[in-house]
């Protein structure tokens, strides 16, 4: 049994991660060829995640980063083809909605190649939002389609995806922060002067909030006025803090309170959310972690693929056209000590039986 499976972004590295384990553990054995587009490629956006949570190398690097859509998504959907052809695989795998998920669903399909997407189902129902178009070109050419949640397989069942193909799975991001959260340096609070339960963390690099300049200066405002509650801590994606400069932003970040640092790795970057007051992001996978490890969250974004944490009140939307707004919602969040249900995510075993099942499919 031979799988492709294809990687590019940095959630995507996080999930493969779990996956890319359990297909070294399985019976009958799978041979894992992995593709990494190239999409996001410095150092602590790629490499930090293939080293830190023991990720193999890599057998083909297409570097087919800093590209627009059309390009990007046409060129990866070249090479994969190309690649697809000499490895004859029985199985292409992807993980989630970047254009390195849809290119790869594509060139595989076209070949008649079955597709296993892993996180299918998930929508925001924004097709305003590159990564839904991603999601659900993605599902509909899939062959197998892991979905994480029981919502994820309502809006499959709503497109009319049903049967044996969809398999409730659980989630591997959950596996992921379960698994690699024992391997943490404990370092990183003490390195940055911070203390448990007294900052806010935050991540932004949605394209809707980073490139519409009025979202991104709302954003930068409220952050630094949560600043003047706790510090806040801003790892930053190269996306945001490109525009942040071209934009002229960056002179209201107020350096000392709002802090500005370098992307950081998964086992820093989970040591840091354990220990958050609250964590304000937009960010899918941020979401999930905050839950996962009991701290409140603030989505800053009209609407949220992740609903069942709204639901149970572990998640607040706080859409970026009002600063007061995230404020109030950061701070609500501070003060809440409700404690949301555990399991919506699954066992921690998702990555196991989505081997499994590729495995013997
Ligand atoms: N992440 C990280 N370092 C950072 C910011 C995020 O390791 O500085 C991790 C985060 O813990 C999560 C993943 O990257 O596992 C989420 O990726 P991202 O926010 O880029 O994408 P999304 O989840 O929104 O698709």
């Amino acid at each position: 049994m031979k799988v492709v499976t294809i990687v590019g972004a940095r959630p995507q590295f996080v999930k493969a991660a779990t996956v890319s384990r359990a297909f070294a553990a399985c019976q009958p054995a799978v041979t894992e060829v992995i593709v990494h587009t190239g999409q996001h490629f410095d150092a602590n956006m790629s490499e930090v995640f293939f080293t830190e949570m023991q990720i193999p190398k890599p057998q083909y690097q297409l570097e087919l980063g800093g590209l627009g859509h059309g390009a990007m998504t046409g060129r990866m959907m070249e090479r994969i083809e190309t690649i697809l052809k000499d490895e004859k695989p029985d199985w292409l795998l992807v993980y989630g909605d970047t254009n390195s998920t849809m290119a790869g669903a594509l060139a595989a399909v076209k070949l008649q190649v079955p597709v296993a997407h892993v996180e299918a189902g998930l929508r925001s129902f924004n097709r305003a939002m590159p990564e839904e178009i991603n999601r659900v070109v993605s599902d509909h050419v899939a062959s197998l389609l892991f979905a994480p949640t029981d919502a994820a397989v309502r809006n499959l069942a709503n497109e009319g995806i049903t049967g044996k193909k969809v398999v409730r799975s659980g989630d591997v991001m959950y596996d992921a922060a379960m698994f690699y959260s024992r391997f943490g340096r404990g370092q990183v609070l003490q390195s940055l002067g911070l203390r448990p339960r007294e900052y806010f963390l935050a991540t932004i690099h949605r394209q809707e909030n980073v490139d519409g300049p009025q979202q991104l200066e709302t954003i930068v405002r409220a952050l630094s006025r949560c600043a003047r509650e706790l510090p806040v801590v801003l790892p930053i994606h190269p996306r945001t803090r490109k525009k942040l400069a071209e934009t002229g932003l960056d002179h209201l970040v107020e350096a000392d309170r709002l802090r500005l640092v370098d992307p950081v790795g998964y086992l820093d970057m989970v040591e840091l959310e354990k220990d958050a007051r609250v964590i304000l992001t937009d960010s899918g996978g941020v979401q999930k972690e905050a839950y996962f490890f009991g701290v409140p969250c603030v989505t800053i974004r009209g609407e949220t693929e992740w609903v069942e944490l709204v639901e149970c009140g572990a998640n607040r939307l706080a859409p970026p056209v009002s600063v007061q707004a995230i404020v109030d919602a950061a701070l609500a969040a501070a003060g809440d000590t409700s404690k949301p249900p555990v399991g919506l995510y699954g066992d921690g075993h998702a990555a196991d039986a989505i081997a499994q099942r590729l495995a013997t499919a």
